[in-house]
């Protein structure tokens, strides 16, 4: 089959343009060219090879080290319609049999491999006599003796060189590091082909850095803002993954443990339940990492320090793969450098790599620490330098350091004392705001004098300034639990209330500012992803949701792997009507249209549009 690129994006995957050096990728790979390709995790590099492998003739072999991956990427691609299949250790002698057969008869477009199956036993023989499209190796970085992915099965991957020397080979990973490419280059022979590297930016993902007061409390606080959101938390030791697990899984969260004590039995069940549902939390070790493939991962939370800013980008990076909006999240306080420091000191690594650790770990206590924007930060650390800030972390969005909220701060107070001393934060900032609602009539508190006058801050705002009074002593949560607010320290008050005192404290940008200055939308509150559905119909985007859930569930797959988020939330934007109407959406190419097409239909015809 010779096939043209981008008609094969749009038939075949659904989408109308390639993405940065993706377009020059496939042309250099379907012209016969090698690659050694360094992109994002979530810019979109298996694309780079699967286009070449359906416009060149002949079955490309994919070498990927994990089988959940494979098996995700086959899911996938079937389900697009693409002839794909995977031979590695789970996979029956019957299954692998078949594949073999469609092998010969030149059936398969794609075939995955693990290392050990293509190395081992006599496959590289048998794939001699066959026409090759090209050779994929993924997640390339794990030939490298540096990066803690190391697979020693890689090495040997460098015999497909000499062996298959007519055939194009593309090497893809998600790491930047000068070192770990010069080892890909060396270990595969690449020496000859040409090298494409994208931007590192991950422009989707905001980053959200905050002090270290109560890490548990902090974190739940951030969690209540991403129900139904599948995200990961990262700690340090397996203790405080189990502590943190519990406290969520009382909090009423869908949490799991993960870490190097469980049982393997364990772990995967952890991963299979994290791949296949929705809003699933895993609390995790770094040994929660590679073989994340899930797009839909809508923040990552560190509530200690990870031992480097690499380690923090990629363990950041696992949030967002679907270019929808995330969120990156993080308490840091001076009390988690001691032991990240002793930890090295204490490891028996040589002193000159001691030294590039604790250089590692200085440029990530700089980025926690720093006052300007952190992407720029981040970046420049990667070897990318780019004048502008970028709108979209916390101290872009949050940049009034110490506003004077005297006069705030006093109304705040005024509401408490008007109200009686027993409400607590959200039906104050109701009554501030002026809300009608019916709570507020009932409790006559439209009648005060209070009602209303605090027009000059939102919601958000109001919400933080009544959060850092309570931090600060001037309230305090009443005995009783039910969150009812009082008078706190009485010098505090007292002078505050008289104009004797004023009070300067840093708080969040207006909503309205913060959405005009970050282009893609998704925020440090409630209105998280909000942003870029405001255009969607909630009522149809939900049961878009619970057919494609029920679809997944039927063929054992992955929700994503039958539609993106992205695909449903264009469908509930434009409740297409018609065929013709949903084969131009994203996400939607022919095989999908067939198989999925007139089921859509039948769920937007059965909710009616909001009035
Ligand atoms: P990576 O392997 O680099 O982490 P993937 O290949 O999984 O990234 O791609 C990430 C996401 O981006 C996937 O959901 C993929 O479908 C989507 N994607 C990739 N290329 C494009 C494109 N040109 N247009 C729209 N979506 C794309
Ligand atoms: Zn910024």
């Amino acid at each position: 089959m010779t096939a043209n690129p981008k008609q094969v994006l749009r038939e075949v995957f659904g989408y109308d343009a390639f993405r940065g050096p993706q377009a020059a990728i496939v042309e250099h790979v379907c012209a016969g060219g090698s690659a050694l390709v360094l992109m994002p995790t979530g810019g979109g590099k298996s694309l780079c090879y699967q286009i070449p492998a359906l416009c060149r003739p002949g079955t490309a072999v994919v070498v990927s080290p994990l089988i959940a991956l494979m098996q995700d990427q086959v899911g996938a691609l079937r389900q697009a319609g693409v002839r794909a299949a995977a031979l590695h250790s789970a996979e029956s002698s019957d299954a692998a049999a078949a594949t073999w057969r469609e092998l010969q008869a030149g059936q398969l477009d794609l075939l995955y491999v693990s290392p050990e199956r293509l190395l081992g036993g006599d496959l590289i023989e048998r794939l001699a006599a066959l026409p090759l499209a090209l050779f994929a190796i993924d997640e390339a970085h794990c030939v490298s003796q540096w990066g803690h992915d190391f697979r020693p099965e890689y090495l040997q991957l460098a015999v497909l060189a000499e062996r298959f020397a007519a055939v194009p080979r593309i090497a893809l990973t998600a790491t930047a590091d000068p070192r770990t490419r010069a080892e890909i280059v060396a270990r595969l022979s690449l020496d000859k082909a040409a090298t494409f590297i994208a931007s590192f930016d991950r422009p989707n993902i905001r980053y959200l850095l905050r002090d270290k007061s109560e890490p548990k409390r902090q974190l739940l606080e951030f969690l209540a803002t991403q129900r139904g959101h599948s995200g990961i938390v990262y700690a340090r030791s397996r203790k405080r993954v189990e502590d943190i697990a519990a406290a969520l899984k009382d909090a009423g969260h869908d949490a799991l443990p993960y870490h190097a004590g469980l049982s393997a039995q364990r772990r995967s069940a952890a991963l299979e339940r994290f791949r296949l549902g929705s809003g699933v939390i895993v609390v995790a070790t770094i040994a929660f990492g590679m073989g994340i493939d899930k797009p839909d991962v809508r923040f990552v939370a560190h509530v200690d320090l990870p031992k480097s800013l690499e380690a923090y980008y990629q363990e950041t990076g696992r949030a967002g793969r679907d270019g929808l909006p995330a969120i990156a999240w993080m308490v840091h306080g001076s009390g988690d450098v001691p032991p990240l420091r002793r930890f090295i000191d204490d490891s028996d690594a040589e002193p000159a790599q001691k030294r590039i650790e604790h250089g590692r770990l200085e440029a990530l206590i700089g980025f926690a620490e720093a006052s300007s924007c952190r992407r720029r930060i981040l970046l420049s650390y990667l070897g990318e330098a780019d004048g502008s800030d970028c709108g979209n972390c916390d101290v872009c969005l949050e940049p009034n350091q110490g506003v004077d909220v005297t006069e705030p701060a006093r109304k705040a107070l005024s509401a408490v004392y008007r109200t009686g001393g027993r409400f607590g934060a959200a039906h104050l900032v109701d009554v501030l705001l002026g809300g009608e609602t019916a709570r507020i009539r009932s409790l006559g508190h439209d009648q005060l004098g209070v009602h209303g006058i605090g027009k000059e801050l939102d919601r958000g705002q109001w919400r933080s300034l009544f959060r850092q009074l309570t931090a600060r002593g001037y309230l305090l949560a009443a005995a009783d639990g039910h969150g009812g607010l009082q008078f706190g320290d009485d010098a505090l008050v007292r002078p505050l209330l008289r104009g004797e005192s004023r009070l300067e404290i840093r708080l969040p940008a207006a909503a309205k500012d913060r959405r005009a200055a970050a282009a893609v939308g998704g925020g440090g509150g409630g209105a998280t992803v909000a942003a870029t559905t405001d255009n969607a119909d909630p009522g149809l985007l939900a049961a878009l949701k619970a057919w494609r859930l029920e679809q997944a569930r039927q063929q054992g797959l992955p929700p994503y792997v039958v539609f993106h988020d992205r695909t449903l939330i264009a469908i509930a934007e434009c409740r297409p009507t018609a065929l013709e109407d949903l084969a131009g959406l994203t996400g939607i190419g022919r095989a999908k249209l067939a198989s999925y097409g007139e089921a859509v239909l039948a769920v937007v015809g059965s909710q009616t549009a909001p009035a």
